[in-house]
């Protein structure tokens, strides 16, 4: 058997997918599961949906990105959210990242600049029964804050530094994972605790994304 023709075949991909997420660290059992689970091919369309179980990020509507399977995994990891959890994910994009995080929080809300990204995602969620998941159309650098504050923050796109709204919006003891840098430059994603004292920064690994924007996009 030819490598592409056991590409086809929907168990040795799979196999290959979770393989390729342990070689690049994601060791967490529940994120593992949690992405056995959920099919990135759902939320990959057109061209490029052959390619979805390969670890690459993919070009998805609105000149916007789905990040590298194994970047979804190692920042899930780095959130290390529980089960009764309330999560705010900025930067929705596909969609892929807030389905993930749908099967290990209580709760999930997502936003993206773009509307018809949001529109596109709340159909995929609708149609995999992925009922924990709410998005929005917003400007994600204000937070979210008629629902803050939150056990776990999720930045998908990179800011130059953590918005102020995001920190104030987290949770005592609360984790905020985010890439920050200039956005051609290279960014490094940061963990961020949130302490009786202030706030602890670790920095991760470099990483990275398209940019946080600010404002609402025009579609
Ligand atoms: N998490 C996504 C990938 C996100 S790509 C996935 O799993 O597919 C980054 C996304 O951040 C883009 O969709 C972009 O529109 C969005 N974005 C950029 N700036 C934003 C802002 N200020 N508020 C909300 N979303 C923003």
């Amino acid at each position: 058997m030819t490598d592409d023709a056991a590409s086809d075949d929907p168990a040795e991909r799979q196999m290959r997918f979770l393989f390729a997420l342990r070689t690049r660290g994601v060791t967490d059992a529940r994120v593992l599961t949690a992405m056995e689970r959920v099919d990135r091919g759902a939320f990959v369309r057109g061209l490029f949906a052959e390619r979805a179980y390969e670890d690459m990020p993919l070009p998805i509507s609105c000149g916007q990105t789905i990040s590298q399977p194994s970047v979804v995994g190692l920042m899930t990891q780095a959130l290390n959210v529980q089960p009764r959890d309330t999560v705010l994910e900025i930067g929705t994009g596909s969609g892929y990242q807030a389905a993930i995080l749908s099967q290990l929080a209580r709760r999930v809300y997502t936003v993206d600049r773009h509307r018809r990204l949001v529109r596109e995602a709340q159909d995929v969620f609708r149609d995999l029964g992925l009922v924990n998941i709410t998005a929005f159309t917003a400007d994600g650098s204000h937070g979210l804050p008629e629902q803050a504050p939150f056990d776990r923050i999720i930045v998908t796109a990179a800011a130059e530094d953590p918005p102020s709204p995001l920190l104030a919006q987290l949770k005592l003891g609360g984790i905020m994972v985010l890439p920050v840098g200039q956005s051609d430059t290279v960014q490094s994603l940061l963990k961020v605790t949130r302490l009786e004292s202030g706030y602890d920064y670790e920095e991760l690994r470099p990483v990275r994304f398209v940019p946080l924007v600010a404002g609402l996009a025009t579609e």
